[in-house]
């Protein structure tokens, strides 16, 4: 089929509006914006890199709520909608949304509870024998307690709801689990930790894997590696997120099938036995251990820096998959091809990060556009003569891609000489699994 079939297949795609200001955002934009047939795409809010892509700028608003949206999507005449974050996907605005007529990636409230709430995702495996860790679902500290003392080992404590990424703590201990389940009640994470998750503590190499779902149908993409920790060595605090390469060579196209059938497609079906048509992304990440892949935790939307790695990956179909998605009819859309290459991430981040990151410093980058580099923003924006300015932890990422993974770090890492900023840090040894260093 030739494009122009293929669209009259689809409908037309010519505007978008991404939702969203991270890298991830960023680095869907600059896929989106390759595709020739789309006019214009625009992320609200975006950040200080939006406009740096052909076709790409940031929507400004008035406010924020989700009916202003709908109002400026109408008047835009915008296609198709893609939610990024799982916050406005936890509060339904995708639901609110499809009611008033547009065309949306990302799942609706329901499905969205596959990430905000753990103790919901838990039922949905459990019903569905998706294999996971043990766990408990508590409702008081004097309940967990008793569970701890009787299981007599240190636990995974987890708040229920939507934390960040900071409501896990993994403990060494049983003094380090009964002071995590206390704080987690006591309302580090706010209203997250009303329900606290005990999770049997599990061992071995960590991977993601991600689905495209229309609902009923699904496609899998490369799976990803993310450094989480803030160190090098996996070492420091969790982060949102330090580093990420594609595609992971933990498991080959055969365990990618059998985890596919393992897990993605009961988590589609189990939705659906639910009566929720989940269109978006499934997202799993996944611990492989000596009996077997478990699955630690769900996500409803891509994951940052996953994406930022794979995005770079995606043939030029991408949009018009994303966009039969959206409209509940994959079958119609082109096969998605993927690049047959290696591609690293590094996440440059702000003095500070995670706990107090340093805001309001001027960005220099001083490179040139090159083929397999990329420069995603994540946490910056522009002032009032067009310098680029760091307003988050996360500041930008270099992304680059070659034909096996110790040119895609070099690339990326030349790259990143290229950049500064005060306080700029980043782990030089993002990939460690992959390459020579
Ligand atoms: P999550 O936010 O659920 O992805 O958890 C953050 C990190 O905690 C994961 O990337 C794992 O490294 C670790 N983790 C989560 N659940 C478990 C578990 N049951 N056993 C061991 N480590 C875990």
């Amino acid at each position: 089929m030739t494009k122009n079939q293929e669209s009259k297949v689809l409908g037309e795609l010519k505007r978008i509006l991404i939702i969203g200001s991270g890298g991830r955002e960023n680095s869907i934009a600059w896929a989106l914006s390759k595709d020739l047939s789309i006019e214009q795409i625009y992320v609200w809010p975006g950040n200080g890199g939006t406009s740096n892509f052909k076709k790409c700028i940031c929507l400004n608003l008035k406010s924020d709520d989700e009916q202003t949206i709908i109002f400026e999507c109408k008047k835009l005449q915008i296609n198709l909608v893609i939610i990024g974050p799982e916050i406005p996907l936890a509060k339904g605005w995708a639901n609110k949304m499809r009611e008033a007529g547009l065309t949306v990636f990302g799942p609706c409230k329901e499905g969205a509870q596959l990430e905000a709430s753990k103790d919901w995702a838990k039922n949905l495996m459990i019903e569905n024998n998706i294999p996971t860790a043990k766990h408990w679902t508590t409702h008081s500290e004097e309940e967990a307690l008793k569970i701890l003392d009787r299981f007599k080992q240190p636990l995974v404590i987890k708040a229920d709801g939507l934390a960040a990424g900071k409501g896990v703590t993994v403990c060494e201990t049983i003094e380090q689990s009964k002071d995590a389940i206390k704080e987690t009640f006591s309302g580090k994470f706010g209203s997250a930790g009303n329900k606290v998750i005990l999770e049997e503590k599990i061992k071995g190499p960590e991977v993601s894997i991600f689905a495209l779902c229309d609902g009923e149908k699904l496609i899998v993409l490369p799976p990803a590696q993310d450094h989480k920790r803030l160190l090098e060595g996996d070492k420091g605090p969790n982060t949102g997120g330090m580093g990420a390469y594609a595609p992971a060579s933990l498991i080959n196209q055969k365990e990618l099938k059998e985890l596919t059938e393992l897990i993605l497609i009961p988590t589609l079906k189990g939705l659906k036995k639910k009566k929720i048509k989940y269109i978006g992304v499934i997202y799993a990440g996944l611990m492989l251990t000596e009996t077997g892949p478990k699955v630690i935790e769900f996500n409803c939307r891509f994951g940052d820096p996953e994406c930022q790695a794979l995005m770079p990956l995606m043939g030029e179909e991408f949009a018009s998959v994303l966009f039969s998605c959206a409209r509940g009819e994959l079958e119609k859309a082109p096969q998605l091809s993927f690049k047959d290459s290696c591609s690293a991430c590094i996440v440059a981040a702000s003095k500070g990060y995670p706990e107090k990151p340093q805001k309001g410093d001027q960005i220099l980058i001083n490179s040139e556009s090159k083929p397999s580099v990329q420069v995603f923003h994540a946490g910056t924006t522009l002032d009032q003569s067009d310098n680029i300015i760091s307003s988050g932890g996360r500041v930008l990422s270099v992304v680059a891609q070659g034909e096996n993974f110790d040119q895609a770090f070099k690339l990326a890492y030349d790259e990143l000489k290229q950049i500064n900023f005060d306080g700029m840090h980043f782990r030089k040894d993002i990939g460690y699994q992959v390459r020579n260093i």
